[in-house]
Order: C-alpha cells, then structure tokens, then sequence
C-alpha cells in the first residue's frame, strides 16, 4: 500500500495512471499532477468510464521546473515515489525536490537541457551520492527504450551467456496511424533526438555517423522486412559502461519513407530549430511551434492498426562456444487502444514504468543512490511484465542478420 506521484499527463502518463489504477494493492493514494491539470482531470474521466477508479486519486496543477512549487506539493502529499512522465527537460528539477522533500524518483527518459539536444546520463548520475547519503532510490529509464531493452540485456548477460560481445537493439514500429506525418511520443523530443547523428560502441571506443546515413533491412518477427536506420539512443551509454566485455553496441530503427521525406523537409525549412526566432514582437521556438501544430501522439491510437516489435539481438559465448539471442516484444496497437485509448508507443513506455514502480514498491529495486535499470534484478520485472500486456519471446541461435 504505498502513495504514488505521477508528473505528467501525457500518452506515457495516461498508459500508467490505467496501469496504476488496475493494481490499487500496489498503488492506494495517487496524485496525478501537471502543468495542464484538466488533463490529469480527463485521464481521470478514463479512468472511471473503465471502471478503473478503485485507490484514492487526486489531480494537481504543478510546473515540475519550479523546484519550490513541486517539493511543497510533495511535502504536502507525502508521496513514497514519484514516477516522472513529464519530459526529460524536467528531470533534474524533479529530482531536485525530491532530494528536497525526500522522496524516491523513476523516469522514463535521461535529462536532456532544452537549448541543446544533448542525451547523456552524466547530469544524472552526478546525483548518486545524494540520493544515497539520503537513503533514496532514483531509477533511471524504466520505458521500453531505455528500460525493457535494458533490462532484457541484463536477463541475457545473467541467464544465456558467459559473456556478452555484441548488442544491437532493434526498435520496429510497424503500425499505421493513418496521418500523412505525426509522432509517436512527443514530437518535439522525438524529432530532436532522430535528428542528430548517429553514435556507436566498437572496440572500446564510440564511433559517428551522419544522421540516418547507416541502414539495411532487418526482419521482425510477424512483421517482416523493414529499414532499420542506426541511430545514438541513451541506453547505449548505460550499457557499455555496465557491460565492459560488449565488443560493440548498436541501436536500430525503422522509418517509412514518407516520415523520412517529411523529416527532410521539416529541416531543411528549419522547423526542426530549438534556438528561440522573433516572429511578429515574440519570441518562438520553431519546434515547440511545429509541435503545437501536430497531431498529438496521445489522440493517434483510435486509427492506429499494427504492431511494434522491439528487442535485443545478442552475440557472445555460453560454455566455450558462440551463442546468438534474440530476445523482443510485439505490442498491437490496436490492444494498446482497448485498454487504456492511446497507441502501442506510449503503452510499451507506461507499462515498464508501472512494472519499475511496483519493483520499487515491493522492496525489489530498492537501494540508496542513482541506477539505471539494468543494476537491477531483471528477473521479477520480466515476470510481471508479460502478465501486465507485454509478453515477451526468445529465438535462440538464430540468424541475427546483424
Ligand atoms: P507528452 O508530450 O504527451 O506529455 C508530456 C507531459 O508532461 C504533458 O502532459 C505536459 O504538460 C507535461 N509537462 C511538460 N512540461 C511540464 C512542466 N514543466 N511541469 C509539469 N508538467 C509538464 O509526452 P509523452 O507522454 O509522449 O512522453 C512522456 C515521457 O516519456 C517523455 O520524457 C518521453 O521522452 C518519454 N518516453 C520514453 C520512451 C521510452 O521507451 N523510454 C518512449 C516514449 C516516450 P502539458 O499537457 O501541459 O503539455
């Protein structure tokens, strides 16, 4: 029986407040709150019109940027984690008023500063010996990608291999939501982090790529072929430095052409700018305009048809001899819409996210200090996960095509 925080009232937010709210042995006070709290008032409305409303819930307007603002309102409330599914720009203040008001953090997606599109976990790991001179737990990327795949990665070092030497993390969407272009999650971070250029590990060392220039076709389990593009993607960084025998690391997505073409044009008339333009007497943000001209990717899921298909390939040696693993997820969308109306991208970021939260809470991923997923025991998550809606499968000693 614990009180949660949920920040945030997005795609991601709304997939955990119905995951939360299936398990009110788990959760039994909660607090959804964000900047916008009609929205938190709405997921609400879901909530109950799905029958769903059991534990004690509360909305709240909070700006998770004002320190003060946020760690009065957990003062007030008392809340034993906060789960962050605002946006990345938020995690270091998050964090802050939790270290402030004492209280244990997860997020969904490493800090990012708003005038920079930078991805790494330096900012955050920064804050371990705070939380854990504090005796808190802060959990870093508990979402699918980071968080499953990492965590997948973790359940394969432990139970398939003596050592692992190669990792490509393959991410398929192959669902179709019917609108000429949109994203899947926040359309903003999502075209600042497809944008930059391609990073991988080999041989001890990270390699560049013009953005999007490294691709092939990769097959997915009930999918098919698609065009994989290499890309930089956060939990690369996490994982080499955890698993040090890893030879290489690599991180795959597919994309139709028509996103690409899109894409193509949004940067070459500079919408995809995140410096601040004058236009007419203000200031904007092209991106942040782009944005609000978009479709949200929390309203694609009534049309959206397909599956997502995400895993980890991996290459090592088991007693002597080369071992290939593939482990991965095929998430419907049409499912993810059933149970709680958003699309299978949010749906495979909330469920880890309630997943990591229960660990939490049951005692499980509970230590003082700053950890990424993969720190911890893979085995419970993943027991859980299938029966919370993302079954997972193994293919062993197969073509891994990479
Ligand atoms: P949305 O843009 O749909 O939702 C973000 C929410 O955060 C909005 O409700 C927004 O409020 C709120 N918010 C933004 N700024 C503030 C603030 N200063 N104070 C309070 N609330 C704020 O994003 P998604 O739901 O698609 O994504 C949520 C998170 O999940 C992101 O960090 C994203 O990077 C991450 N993610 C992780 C994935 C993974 O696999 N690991 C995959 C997909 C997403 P308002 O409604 O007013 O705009």
């Amino acid at each position: 029986m614990s009180r949660v925080l949920i920040i945030g009232a997005g795609g991601v937010a709304t997939v955990v407040a119905h995951k939360v709210a299936a398990h009110p042995e788990v959760f039994s006070d909660v607090l959804l709150a964000s900047r916008t709290q009609s929205k938190c008032d709405n997921i609400i409305k879901s909530l109950e019109s799905r029958g769903l409303k059991k534990a004690q819930w509360q909305t709240a307007r909070v700006d998770a940027d004002n320190v003060p603002e946020l760690t009065a309102l957990m003062e007030k409330f008392k809340p034993e984690l906060v789960i962050n599914v605002a946006l990345p720009y938020q995690d270091l203040h998050i964090m802050d008023a939790c270290l402030a008001a004492g209280v244990n953090y997860m997020d969904t997606a490493n800090y990012e500063p708003l005038d920079e599109a930078k991805y790494q976990y330096s900012w955050q790991w920064a804050y371990h010996d705070r939380f854990k001179e504090a005796g808190l737990t802060a959990i870093l990327g508990c979402g699918f990608d980071p968080g499953v795949t990492s965590i997948f990665t973790a359940y394969a070092a432990k139970h398939h291999f003596d050592e692992i030497q190669y990792l490509d993390i393959v991410d398929c969407n192959a669902g179709n939501h019917g609108k000429a272009f949109a994203t899947n999650f926040n359309p903003e971070i999502n075209i600042r982090e497809i944008t930059q250029r391609g990073k991988y590990w080999e041989n001890g060392d990270w390699h560049e790529t013009d953005p999007l220039s490294v691709h092939k076709a990769l097959n997915y389990p009930r999918v098919g072929a698609k065009e994989s593009y290499l890309m930089y993607h956060e939990e690369l960084e996490s994982l080499v430095k955890h698993y040090p025998t890893l030879k290489r690391a690599r991180f795959w997505m597919t994309f139709g052409q028509e996103y690409l073409t899109h894409l193509r044009v949004i940067q070459n008339i500079g919408m995809d700018r995140i410096d601040p333009i004058e236009y007419e007497g203000h200031q904007i943000v092209p991106i942040q305009f782009l944005k609000a001209v978009l479709p949200n990717p929390g309203d694609l899921g009534a049309n959206y048809t397909g599956w997502t298909s995400i895993g980890c390939r991996i290459r090592g040696i088991k007693d002597g001899k080369e071992k290939t693993y593939y482990i991965f997820n095929n998430c419907s969308h049409e499912v993810a819409y059933k149970e709680t109306g958003t699309q299978g991208v949010s749906y495979t970021t909330g469920v880890p996210a309630t997943v990591g939260a229960m660990m939490h809470l049951k005692g499980l991923w509970k230590q003082p200090g700053v950890f990424n997923v993969e720190q911890f025991d893979p085995d419970p998550f993943l027991k859980e996960l299938g029966p919370e809606g993302l079954p997972w499968e193994e293919i062993i000693n197969g073509d891994l095509e990479l």
